[in-house]
């Protein structure tokens, strides 16, 4: 059974979602695609990926058994029933021919004569005619062929794509949990909060956060601000005033910064201030869009705007 004997290593916001593909599994009733929703640091490509695993493992009775030559090769990440889609190196997006390349994935004969597993993440950076072309792959999928989708932003899928899926959605725990579990895997106590703040409540992402030296750049340039979601308006205002600013940094804040307006959004639909959240988002999600695509900004015009519209409404909550 999938997570069966493991299901106590598994972080405790990821265990509804552990269920559900458990049961799957226990049913051999796996859908053709599921898509993994959430925001980035949740843990669903640890989740995505342990999944996969499962999937392929020729075990029937631990899932992932972790001693077959299926579950060997998949750690060794040589599996020739297994194919991980990603952006290449060299861009930051997935391409048709990437696509074109996985359906033929799909049509070869399998290795081990059981199923495929096709892992595409992160799916919503997938190129339109890379959506029109896996589209027309999910409407008539193989038989033996599984299609995992993760994202960060699925709401950049085009809703054909999403008609096609189960959706699982993966959502942050509560500030306990999540230090807890930080707990669990680092020593270094005193940096738990920041690093919690400063990833939204993504422990997977807190953990990265800690263990690289973004987290010190990042601790560095928020100097003396306190407040969890002030830390990121405060590191945005000061990015905003530099001439060069890190971009993937400031995609990340606005990332980070978008979600705590849909939060806001959410707790305050009839408040005074649902205009102004209503425009931040919308200003972020355009920002964000044009960093992904790499248009160049005019950092400063674009950013000290919005830096000024967030402190009004983080005032307001
Ligand atoms: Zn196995």
């Amino acid at each position: 059974m999938f997570l069966g004997n493991q299901f106590s290593e598994i972080p405790a916001w990821l265990h509804d979602n552990g269920k559900k593909l458990d049961s799957m599994l226990a049913a051999q009733h796996v859908p053709h695609t599921i898509l993994f929703s959430g925001s980035e640091g949740v843990g669903k490509s640890e989740m995505a990926d342990m999944f996969s695993k499962a999937l392929l493992c020729a075990s029937n009775i631990k899932l992932p058994c972790e001693n077959c030559k299926s579950c060997n090769l998949f750690e060794h990440q040589t599996h020739g029933d297994f194919l991980h889609v990603s952006c290449e190196d060299s861009k930051n997006n997935i391409g048709v021919e990437q696509i074109r390349n996985a359906i033929s994935f799909s049509n070869k004969t399998s290795a081990f004569g059981r199923r495929k597993v096709i892992l595409i993440n992160p799916a919503e950076k997938l190129q339109r005619n890379a959506s029109n072309a896996i589209l027309k792959f999910l409407e008539e999928p193989p038989e033996n062929t599984t299609v995992l989708l993760v994202s960060n932003r699925d709401g950049n899928l085009p809703a054909t794509v999403h008609s096609r899926c189960l959706r699982l959605e993966f959502n942050s725990p509560d500030y306990q949990t999540a230090y807890r579990w930080l707990s669990e895997k680092l020593p270094r106590e005193s940096e738990f909060s920041k690093a919690i703040a400063l990833s939204l409540r993504q422990p997977f992402k807190a953990l990265t956060l800690i263990k690289t030296k973004e987290f010190d750049k990042l601790v560095a340039t928020i100097g003396s601000q306190d407040s969890p979601i002030g830390l990121n308006i405060g590191l945005l205002g000061s990015l905003a005033k530099q001439k060069h600013p890190d971009v993937l940094l400031l995609e990340y804040l606005c990332l980070q910064l978008e979600q705590f307006l849909k939060e806001t959004s959410e707790a305050s639909l009839k408040s005074s201030s649902s205009k102004d959240i209503f425009e931040c988002q919308s200003k972020l999600r355009s920002l964000i869009a044009k960093l992904d695509q790499g248009i160049a900004l005019n950092i400063s015009l674009n950013f000290t705007n919005i830096v000024s519209k967030l402190i009004k409404v983080m005032e307001q909550h």
